[in-house]
């Protein structure tokens, strides 16, 4: 441990976000990474979109498997399974392997690691960031806080996390039989059992919680389940009420004498449109910069953007350019990818808002149209005839007058900036064909976003 050196840039948190970022940058720069227990030991599992992993062809290698079919079924009756178009449209990760490979980066590019570090406090003076922690003080040109949900950081500069929240708790485990209609790549994405409300109506936000399973490979289970509400939920509760489902519901009897092998926790925001929040020489990225999509792929968001992101750090390094304004233009979103968010959102939050009833009227939606718009339009990548063909069915099917009492008011703004955005996107779509990477058009998009408000 080097007390006395300035380092380029100094990463609180060892896990995904900060490790990924961290083993690009130490490809170029001095890099400390600390984290309060031992980075790389993770309690979450992941899988990601196919074409996520296959940008990154080092980390197709920590991908195995993947979800082969939908499953849906609620005690209220909604009940649905639909095969995924192409097989391994979303693989699953080695989780501890993947981390592994990022850590062997750093530590071979000879940055450092310190484990069992808690970052407490920091100080901006003249360009130099000064980070105390449980190990004592160190010292850096940048500081990036990848510490996750509940960062101190963030914290210590009282700046908000105000969003819906995924609670969850669950575990991998081991089987022996599987029944036949449990088939490997089976991903029960929505299960929910009648004796876990009082209220047999209780949506999600009034405490409805969701069951969730995968069918990883021939002897492993991955379950987990779900609150999406405005708290937090206390980590006990969510461990109580998921080992009842897993051990005494009925309709899960098939998994009761499973074997337990790692429990799998957290929680993680449903975000927003990714909240620039960077200050002179502090950035923040992962789960504390709001890195994830509103129903929660942040580890995706994380491998889409990591390299990218670490290049551009490099660079403001390098120029010695660390103020908030350059940091804060270094992800840079055009008006196709804010709709889609903020349509995702609304989504997400109907979901979490919507009654039994309710969700199972949109379950059993996807009888109409095809679910693979569904899965679009929460990975971000459904087309505006997607869209169109989405909202005229949806329109058709729920009342507006039941919508209007589904969405709660404090999201009416999320619908009128969705629908600017989503108008402005058609309009450049038809008009100019800027493609979402070419730069040159984002400032003129946002020039017209301004005339349309
Ligand atoms: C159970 C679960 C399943 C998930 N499944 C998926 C999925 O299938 N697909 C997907 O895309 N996303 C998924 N996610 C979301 C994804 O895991 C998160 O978005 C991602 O982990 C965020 O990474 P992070 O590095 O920002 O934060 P974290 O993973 O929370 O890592 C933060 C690290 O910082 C450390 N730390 C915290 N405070 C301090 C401090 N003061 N000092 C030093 N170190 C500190 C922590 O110990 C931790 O190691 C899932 C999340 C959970 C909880």
């Amino acid at each position: 441990m080097q007390k006395d050196i300035l380092y380029d840039v100094i990463i609180v948190g060892g896990g995904p976000a900060g490790l990924s970022v961290g083993s690009e940058l130490s490809k170029e720069i001095k890099v400390l990474v600390i984290e309060k227990e031992i980075a790389g030991e993770t309690d979450k599992s992941w899988f990601i979109p196919l074409d996520v992993a296959e940008k990154n062809d080092d980390i197709m290698k920590y991908t195995y498997g993947g979800v082969k079919r939908y499953l849906a079924s609620t005690y209220s009756g909604a009940d649905l399974s639909w095969e995924v178009k192409q097989f391994a449209r979303y693989p699953f990760i080695k989780e501890k392997e993947l981390l592994s490979y990022w850590i062997d980066i750093i530590k071979n590019n000879n940055s450092q690691i310190i484990n069992n570090c808690f970052y407490q406090n920091h100080t901006v003076k003249n360009g130099t960031v000064t980070v105390s922690t449980s190990k004592g003080n160190f010292k850096s040109k940048l500081l990036i806080d990848a510490s996750g949900h509940n960062s101190v950081v963030l914290k210590n500069y009282e700046m908000e996390q105000d969003y819906y929240w995924w609670t969850i708790y669950g575990c991998t485990a081991k089987y022996k039989e599987r029944p036949d209609h449990i088939k490997i790549g089976d991903y029960m994405l929505w299960q929910t059992f009648e004796d876990t409300n009082i209220d047999k109506n209780a949506s999600l936000r009034e405490g409805r919680p969701v069951f969730e399973y995968m069918v990883l490979d021939e002897e492993t289970y991955l379950f987990f389940m779900l609150y999406l509400n405005r708290e937090k939920m206390p980590m006990d509760l969510a461990e109580e009420v998921f080992m009842h489902m897993l051990r005494e519901e009925e309709s899960t009897k098939f998994f009761h004498d499973v074997e337990i092998i790692e429990p799998r926790f957290g929680y993680y925001p449903s975000g927003d449109l990714p909240e620039r929040r960077a200050k002179d020489n502090v950035d923040f990225i992962g789960d504390a910069g709001c890195w994830t999509t509103p129903c929660g792929w942040g580890m995706s968001f994380i491998l889409t953007n990591y390299k990218d992101y670490a290049d551009n750090i490099i660079q403001l390094v390098k120029e010695n350019k660390l103020d908030e304004k350059s940091l804060n233009d270094i992800i840079k979103l055009d008006v196709h990818q804010r709709h889609q968010i903020l349509f995702d959102k609304l989504i997400t939050h109907f979901l979490s808002n919507g009654s039994a009833e309710d969700l199972d009227k949109f379950i059993n939606f996807f009888n109409i149209i095809d679910p693979l718009i569904c899965e679009k339009v929460f990975t971000l990548r459904v087309t505006h005839e997607e869209i169109e063909e989405l909202l005229k069915n949806f329109l058709k099917y729920f009342k507006l007058g039941e919508l209007i009492k589904i969405i709660p008011k404090e999201d009416y703004l999320t619908v009128i900036k969705e629908i600017k955005y989503l108008l402005a996107d058609l309009i450049f779509e038809k008009i100019f064909p800027y493609h979402s990477e070419d730069e040159s058009g984002y400032d003129y998009y946002d020039e017209v976003i301004d005339e349309i408000s």
